[in-house]
């Protein structure tokens, strides 16, 4: 299903990021190892009453220096209207109605998407109440008041918020039909790679029977296998608006991961990896998606026999996190490697959903026990594994069923999570383990 987006709109110091971090609240997860994602964080996943959606706050967007604070928000706006499902422009009721507000309100009202107000910063609710009716000049009958530093009203708002979901439509293809996204920075070759790879004879682009398909997506069968590439309208639209940018896709990148069973990250081989990229690396690790990195314009690199080396180490160093990740070297211009890319895919999609049997994976965490003993803490108290289960695919998950779960530390985690990567190799995806009290 497609996660519904929600972004924040405002002029600055309303309260947008407080209103965001109140949303989102613990569930900012964190990457591990990567702490530079989390910390400037401007999505995040949330949820309401069993509604997940995908939080934007669009006060965080970087753009170039000579972006003037008005063309920003004009800019932020306008990513709101394109990108969101929900659009929440947040307000200051203590300082009342302003020029700004009804600016952005302006551009609000032309988009045919909804709109809710979050009047914020009302805590003395009997001042708030007058105020708010200054509120509906600005052309929304929906106004929420909310103290997003407090807490008092986001209940209400994410009520609203939720109620405009269902009207949302759902694109779903057959189980056995393989999507997968292409996704990076404008021009590391998105649509080249793309074009590549339709273009090959063995490719035939296809309607896929029995499904409602979204306009966006490229339906294809290569041998016996439906593929759908998600969201290459996304590729083709470049250039449209140049806001200056780097942000502006992610939205859209995030969304296409969101729909996919595997995520191609497109990396420029003369730029390396950018903030970008990991940010979309770190959400699709998040998200239990199937991650290959391709890195593109390998033409252009003057290689000897250790560049490719090279390059895997600094990668790797760059986003650790996605350590399981494949990396493979194409050129889109010359075509060299591409079509390895579907190959790569099938079998990450195979990792992916990969179970593995239940007397193999207790004999390999018992063995993992025997090589390095699980934590303890101070009061010299040690975790027990009594034993391990695989609970799901997609990613593949596990239980670990222990004497005392608070025990369980990131390192041990980690070291086990390796152990079951050299034993089943779940490449190209990541796993999950948790712990249970038996
Ligand atoms: P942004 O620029 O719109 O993202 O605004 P921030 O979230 O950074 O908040 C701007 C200021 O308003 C900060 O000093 C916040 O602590 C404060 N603030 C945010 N929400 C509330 C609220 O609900 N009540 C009050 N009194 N202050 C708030
Ligand atoms: P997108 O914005 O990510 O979809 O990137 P495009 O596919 O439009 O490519 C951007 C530019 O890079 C175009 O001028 C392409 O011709 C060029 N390009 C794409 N792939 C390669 C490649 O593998 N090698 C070289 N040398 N140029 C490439």
């Amino acid at each position: 299903m497609n996660k519904p987006v929600v972004a924040i709109v405002g002029r600055p110091n309303v309260g947008k990021s407080t209103l965001f971090n109140r949303i989102v609240g613990s569930r900012i997860s964190i990457v591990e190892d990567e702490p530079s994602i989390t910390r400037d964080r401007i999505y995040a996943d949330a949820e309401w009453l069993g509604r997940p959606f995908l939080m934007v706050d669009t006060g965080g967007i970087e753009f170039n220096e000579e972006v003037k604070m008005k063309e920003k928000m004009r800019y932020q706006a306008e990513i709101a209207i394109e990108e969101a499902d929900v659009i929440l422009f947040t307000v200051d009721i203590r300082d009342g109605l302003t020029n700004r507000d009804k600016e952005i309100a302006e551009l609000l009202r032309k988009a045919d998407k909804p709109v809710i107000i979050a009047a914020n910063k009302a805590e003395n609710i009997k001042e708030a109440k007058l105020a708010k009716y200054d509120f509906y000049e600005l052309g929304f009958s929906e106004i929420c008041l909310v103290s997003a530093q407090h807490g008092q009203g986001t209940g209400d708002l994410l009520d609203e918020v939720i109620s405009h979901f269902s009207e949302l439509e759902t694109t779903d293809y057959d189980e056995d039909v393989i999507k997968f996204s292409v996704v990076g920075r404008p021009n590391v070759g998105k649509s080249s790679l793309v074009n590549q790879m339709l273009g090959e004879e063995r490719v035939i682009v296809s309607d896929i029977a029995g499904t409602t398909r979204d306009a966006i997506d490229t339906p294809f069968r290569s041998a016996d296998q439906e593929y759908v590439i998600i969201d290459t309208a996304g590729m083709r639209r470049k250039g449209k608006v140049d806001y200056g940018v780097e942000k502006f896709s992610v939205i859209r990148a995030l969304r296409a991961v969101d729909r996919s069973d595997v995520a191609l990250i497109v990396i420029d081989a003369q730029e390396g990896v950018t903030n970008q990229d990991k940010r979309i690396a770190g959400y699709a690790h998040e998200e239990g998606k199937a991650v290959v990195l391709v890195v593109n314009k390998w033409d252009l690199i003057e290689k000897d026999n250790q560049t490719m080396d090279r390059y895997i180490e600094e990668i790797r160093y760059q986003v650790k996190f996605l350590n399981y990740a494949p990396i493979t070297f194409v050129s889109a211009l010359t075509g060299q490697r591409v079509l390895r890319i579907l190959d790569l895919v099938d079998y990450v999609v195979k990792e992916n959903e990969k179970r593995v049997k239940r007397n193999m994976l207790n004999d390999v965490i018992n063995e993992a026990v025997e090589i390095v003993q699980p934590p303890s803490n101070k009061q010299g108290k040690r975790m027990k594994i009594y034993s391990a289960k695989q609970v799901g695919i997609k990613p593949p998950s596990f239980v670990l069923f222990v004497n005392d779960p608070e025990l369980l530390n990131f390192a041990y985690e980690r070291y086990l999570k390796n152990q079951l990567r050299k034993a089943f190799g779940f490449e190209g995806t990541p796993i999950r383990i948790k712990v249970r009290r038996k």
